[in-house]
């Protein structure tokens, strides 16, 4: 036993994480590590098993082996819904929005239900859920858009309103799946600003192509491919990993 070091508290710890779709292993042997208040981006081409490292932490697809603790918690045997109540939110490539809906009522029905003014009157909790979203507005550079229907809005406006559908939950683990993708120059700079804010208190797992973008955002990024770890490190130390040149310049 070590003296004088206490063991690290890990965000999320995965290990030895893999599924196979017939015989195929999407994801091989993963291992990796998040900090509390940490942005992760994981890169790689496309069929590298990005997605489905998502899919498995929040449950979507059952791992065929390894291990995914979740503030010490075994994700792997929780379902869907157990997983986020435990913390975890998930933002799909397509937005799931709801069209006909304005964005303040896509916030308000994404607010948990009987959390924090449980049993309050009605009118304390419609004050409390008000306050709420208008708060996650403005995070999310919506606030002059709450009565506007949410199909008035751009592409960009859509992927920051379901950001902030998984915001309202409070979740500490947020993950999103190429949040920029689509989105314009400024939208883009807008979108890493706001991850940064939304970081305080919570770790992002991020899915993403743009490496501008990637080097706004990252802490450290995690280069996939054929489901397994090729790179880890800061930005710098992938982008001259010998091995990442290799598979993009493969391309
Ligand atoms: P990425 O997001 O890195 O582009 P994916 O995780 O979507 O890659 O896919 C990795 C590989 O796993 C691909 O070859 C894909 O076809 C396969 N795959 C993903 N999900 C399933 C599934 N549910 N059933 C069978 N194969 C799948
Ligand atoms: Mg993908």
């Amino acid at each position: 036993m070590e003296i004088g070091t206490q063991p690290k508290e890990f965000l999320l710890a995965v290990s030895g994480l893999t599924v196979s779709f017939d015989g195929f292993k999407a994801v091989n042997d993963l291992s990796f590590y998040l900090d509390p208040d940490e942005i992760r981006v994981i890169i790689g081409p496309n069929g590298a098993g990005k997605t489905t490292v998502l899919d498995l932490i929040c449950g979507k697809t059952k791992a065929t082996s390894g291990s995914i603790e979740f503030r010490g918690k075994e994700l792997t045997k929780l379902t869907e819904n157990a997983i986020v109540q435990a913390g975890v939110g998930r933002k799909f490539q397509t937005p799931s929005i709801y069209d006909d809906l304005t964005v303040f009522e896509n916030l308000e029905i994404s607010y948990p239900r009987g959390r924090t003014v449980f049993g309050a009157l009605t009118f304390k909790r419609d004050a409390a859920v008000r306050e709420r979203v208008e708060e996650i507005a403005e995070m999310i550079f919506l606030k002059d858009k709450l009565e506007t229907s949410a199909e008035l809005l751009s592409h960009g406006q859509k992927q920051w309103l379901e950001i902030g559908m998984l915001l309202i939950q409070d979740p500490e683990l947020l993950m999103l799946d190429e949040p920029v993708a689509g989105m314009s120059v400024s939208e883009r700079m807008k979108t890493a600003e706001l991850l940064h804010t939304i970081i305080k208190g919570r770790s992002v797992l991020v899915i993403e192509h743009d490496m501008k973008f990637v080097e706004d955002i990252a802490h450290k990024v995690i280069v996939l491919h054929q489901g397994k770890i090729l790179s880890e490190g800061s930005m710098e130390t992938v982008k001259n990993d010998p091995k990442v040149i290799e598979v993009y310049l493969g391309h």
